[in-house]
């Protein structure tokens, strides 16, 4: 597939998870926060909700499949209600916010970022660093509400290769008009930055102990951060799996959302393969809230194993 072809399975995908809105809930309910301690560095997850995900939105898998695995994830289906995290990372004197959230971009059963930052009581003016993983309108929409940019203070760090496709015109071109709009969103949230916008390459040390590790494939800029303190790692991994029951067992899966479905199929097997082996936990933007834990090898694919409540 090529990245102009993308856009057309892109946009099937979108059509299969926003035409789908079988769960509604309290947005009141919606808030949370949980922290870690890796090392010296303090990383806590924010919860900004979920988006249902079917299986027509998935490659490489029958519909049958897709539900025999939630089932035996004791899940009920048809679709994945897949979780949408940030995560704050305290390290030194910096605080950084690893992706940002939806916005009002998706609906009603996302877009709590700002409540579960103020339950957690973070003021959005004390974050001097928001790291967008990559540029799609569930990771950038919280930059651009209706009252401006709460992370106005901050700068913005992302991968030079994101910002490239999302400002080719030529690409803006060939997408449907469904999907036009995030073009406009991912411009938009470079822009609300001004000048404070750094690109960010591979293996650069964006913040004491954290290192971008350029992900490609589920878009091509896609980043994420290795988090390294006192001996203790986490690979923040961004976007490497959007439904964790499936995917972890059946790691050649891929969603249309994936700019290159072989290269972000690649990367994902890559990254499966190097966490398990060295036993380093992983954070993932859509693991199910809080997010963090290690993977396991078994059979073809993984288990993932939570990190549970940190006692001390
Ligand atoms: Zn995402």
């Amino acid at each position: 597939m090529d990245r102009r072809e993308f856009l057309k399975s892109a946009s099937a995908a979108l059509a299969a998870t926003t035409g789908l809105q079988v769960v509604q809930l309290n947005a009141q309910s919606l808030s949370g926060a949980q922290s870690f301690t890796i090392g010296d560095i303090k990383i806590t997850a924010l919860l900004d909700g979920f988006l249902p995900i079917e299986a027509s939105a998935m490659f490489g898998i029958t519909p049958e499949e897709f539900a025999a695995q939630l089932q035996t994830a004791f899940l009920s289906g048809p679709a994945h209600p897949t979780g949408v995290n940030a995560f704050l990372i305290e390290t030194g004197d910096r605080r950084v916010l690893v992706d940002a959230g939806t916005g009002a971009a998706f609906g009603p059963t996302l877009g709590q970022l700002s409540e579960s930052l103020s339950a957690h009581g973070i003021d959005p003016a004390s974050i001097d660093t928001v790291f967008a993983t990559h540029l799609h309108p569930d990771h950038i929409g919280g930059i651009l509400t209706e009252a401006g940019n709460p992370f106005s203070e901050a700068g913005l760090m992302v991968h030079p290769a994101d910002i490239d496709f999302w400002n080719n015109d030529e690409f803006k071109a060939a997408a449907p008009a469904e999907f036009q709009g995030f073009f406009d969103m991912a411009r938009g949230a470079v822009a609300a930055f001004g000048d404070k916008v750094q690109s960010v390459e591979d293996g650069a040390e964006i913040a004491p102990g954290l290192t971008l590790m350029h992900l490609p494939g589920h878009t091509m800029g896609h980043s994420g951060l290795m988090l390294e303190s006192n001996g203790a790692q986490l690979l923040i991994a961004g976007d490497v799996v959007h439904v964790p029951p499936v995917q972890f067992a059946m790691p050649a899966v891929t969603i249309g959302f994936d700019t290159d479905q072989d290269m972000a199929r690649q990367t994902r097997m890559r990254v499966f393969d190097m966490v398990s082996s060295d036993a380093v936990p992983i954070a993932g933007a859509h693991i199910g809230f809080p997010g963090l834990g290690h993977l396991v090898a078994e059979g073809d694919g993984y288990r993932f194993e939570p990190m549970l409540w940190q006692f001390g």
